[in-house]
């Protein structure tokens, strides 16, 4: 079969296609028929050698997020050859035509949801599923700032936010993010590399404030966050790529919390939970994966380099 490997870490240029031996799925194992597979930002960290969480040993095939069929079933497993399935992990990669996984790691794929959809539930609905209910414990009513709402976490919390009834306020940085924001489930977009688009914020608040942030780029945003919190908010760190000072004084003068999320942390009790609240909104429409582009699985390193880039719209997927 056909799969992306890495044999030094690097720039995109070593995502290289190889043809290697079909992996035989032994007990408790599968090996999924991969038809799209999700691009995550950890991906290109791993890709380089400088993820905070750990790098593979190489060589290595990149990707945890597959939606496909099952092709094979070791022994003790349940899942039948031939079922729609995504996948929240895989053994031996997600960019190739075939995935072997552990069982654990396969779920059934609604049939509401495409493949390419479905490869894009894991990382971005499971991370935006937990921060804000299992972490900022988000209730119908607050205010929800989705901070980088255009890509594949920030679209996900917008459709999960707007499901459990919060007021949601999404950013991007350009006009057709925006327009995803809005089409999404945003009430308001405001644009994050606007002048003064944080006092606009506030403004949409009557300013009172947002009670929960999800927060994509915590190393650029987290000081002004805490000043644009209400009373007892909450700011969940998705991502971050870097150090920032923040005032200690925006904490205590509103009781206020900054938690952090990551996703290999969760336990399984939560994971269960996750995947039944995804399956259950895909399967009646309220979560619908934005797919902003479908590239096949040789231009692993454009889709690395655009993953990357301003202007997210959506999640980008790679089809074997
Ligand atoms: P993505 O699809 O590439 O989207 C990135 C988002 O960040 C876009 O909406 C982008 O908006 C926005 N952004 C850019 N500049 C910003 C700014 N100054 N302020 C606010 N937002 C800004 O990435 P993703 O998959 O959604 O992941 C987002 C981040 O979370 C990444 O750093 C990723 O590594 C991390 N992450 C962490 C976990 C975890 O377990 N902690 C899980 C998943 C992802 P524009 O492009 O429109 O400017």
């Amino acid at each position: 079969m056909k799969a992306i490997r890495v044999s030094a870490f690097g720039g995109p240029e070593v995502l290289e296609v190889r043809e290697v031996p079909d992996p035989r799925p032994q007990a408790g194992e599968v090996l999924v028929r991969v038809r799209a597979a999700g691009v995550n930002p950890y991906d290109t960290y791993m890709r380089a050698g400088t993820y905070a969480s750990g790098n593979p040993p190489l060589p290595w095939t990149p990707g945890s997020d597959a939606a496909g069929t099952v092709e094979a079933v070791g022994a003790g497993v349940e899942l039948k050859p031939g079922q729609r399935v995504y996948t929240a992990g895989t053994i031996t990669g997600a960019y190739a035509e075939k995935a072997l996984c552990k069982a654990s790691q396969v779920h059934p794929l609604p049939d509401a949801a495409s493949f390419a959809q479905g490869a894009g539930v894991w990382v971005p609905y499971a991370t935006a599923y937990r921060s804000l209910f299992q972490l900022a414990h988000a209730r119908p009513g607050e205010t929800v700032l989705v901070h980088g709402a255009s890509g594949g976490v920030g679209v996900a919390a917008l459709q999960l936010a707007r499901a459990a009834g919060l007021v949601v306020i999404g950013t991007a940085g350009s006009d057709a993010g925006l327009s995803a924001v809005l089409m999404e489930g945003a009430h308001h977009a405001v644009n994050h590399r606007s002048e003064g688009y944080r006092t606009k914020i506030q403004g949409l608040t009557g300013g009172a404030g947002v009670d929960v942030i999800v927060e994509m780029l915590a190393n650029v945003n987290l000081a002004h966050d805490l000043a644009m919190l209400a009373h007892r908010g909450r700011v969940v760190v998705v991502g971050s790529r870097g150090p920032i000072e923040i005032n200690p004084r925006e904490i205590m003068s509103r009781e206020a919390a900054v938690l952090g999320v990551l996703l290999w942390r969760v336990p399984d009790r939560d994971a269960a939970e996750i995947h039944a609240a995804l399956q259950a909104g895909l399967a009646n429409g309220a979560l619908r994966p934005l797919v902003g582009a479908e590239l096949p699985l040789a231009s692993a390193p454009e889709a690395h380099r655009r993953v990357m880039e301003p202007g997210a719209r959506g999640k980008i997927v790679l089809v074997p």
